[in-house]
């Protein structure tokens, strides 16, 4: 399957992990849009949050309290953070393969929703 995130978790692209389990990785972002940024990804490829299915149910609160411990590992949970998860065209995703990003370091901007 032709999709990096899956390279990533197969070690054929290389990625600044921050957490790895059997289930799950975080790792640096390559372009951070913020002074961290950290991505949390299955390593089951689900495209989107609109492919996701009830047997996936545990993996993505697994991605959830994963994206709480990579925070709190890099330094930013205290301070606060955010999480995003972009759906397709319109929530501005680009790799599909889910995925949550952890943002912080700094007083975030941008939608207050
Ligand atoms: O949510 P969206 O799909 O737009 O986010 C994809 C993210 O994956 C981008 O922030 C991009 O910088 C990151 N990326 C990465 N390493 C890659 C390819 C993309 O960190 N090799």
């Amino acid at each position: 399957m032709d999709c990096i995130f899956c390279k990533i978790v197969k070690g054929e692209i290389p990625s600044r992990k921050v957490f790895e389990n059997d289930r799950v990785l975080a790792f640096h972002d390559i372009q951070p849009a913020a002074p961290v940024h950290a991505l949390v990804i299955p390593k089951k490829h689900i495209a989107s949050m609109n492919e996701a299915e009830e047997e996936d149910q545990e993996v993505l609160g697994e991605l959830l309290l994963t994206a709480k411990q990579v925070a709190r590992e890099l330094g930013i949970a205290d301070s606060g953070y955010r999480l995003i998860n972009n759906v397709g065209a319109d929530g501005g995703q680009v790799v599909y393969h889910i995925h949550v990003h952890v943002l912080g370091g700094d007083k975030l901007g941008g939608l207050n929703v």
